[in-house]
């Protein structure tokens, strides 16, 4: 997500806010996964939601989109801790996951639960 009241024409760095955490995530060096429509993911968001979704099992059935992909899943979501709208479906953390092991700008590895 963008901060608000930001120049949208004119986006810095420290503007770009993850989704779930709303940090400055991309100024602060964290690995970001962009979703549709601008928004994001952060690395330890994503390591948080693999570890409760996948590895603990601990999803449940949510009533809003996913913030991500903007489909309403029928699937276990993660939500947000401070905004409980924001959430972010079980395949799209997968797709996620696989995106920021492959990519060669960011150091970082799924969870193993070990
Ligand atoms: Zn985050
Ligand atoms: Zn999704």
């Amino acid at each position: 997500m963008h901060r608000a009241g930001i120049n949208e024409n004119d986006v810095q760095p420290e503007d770009i806010l993850c989704d779930y955490c709303q940090r400055a995530a991309w100024s602060l060096g964290d690995p970001c996964i962009e979703g549709h429509r601008g928004s994001i993911v952060c690395g330890s968001c994503l390591t948080q939601a693999f570890t409760d979704i996948v590895l603990g099992d601990k999803g449940e059935p949510v009533h809003w989109k996913c913030r991500m992909c903007l489909e309403l899943r029928d699937q276990l979501s993660w939500h947000s801790k401070i905004d409980p709208e924001a959430t972010i479906c079980l395949r799209c953390i997968k797709q996620s996951a696989t995106a920021l092991e492959k990519s060669k700008h960011w150091e970082w590895s799924r969870p193993t639960g070990g």
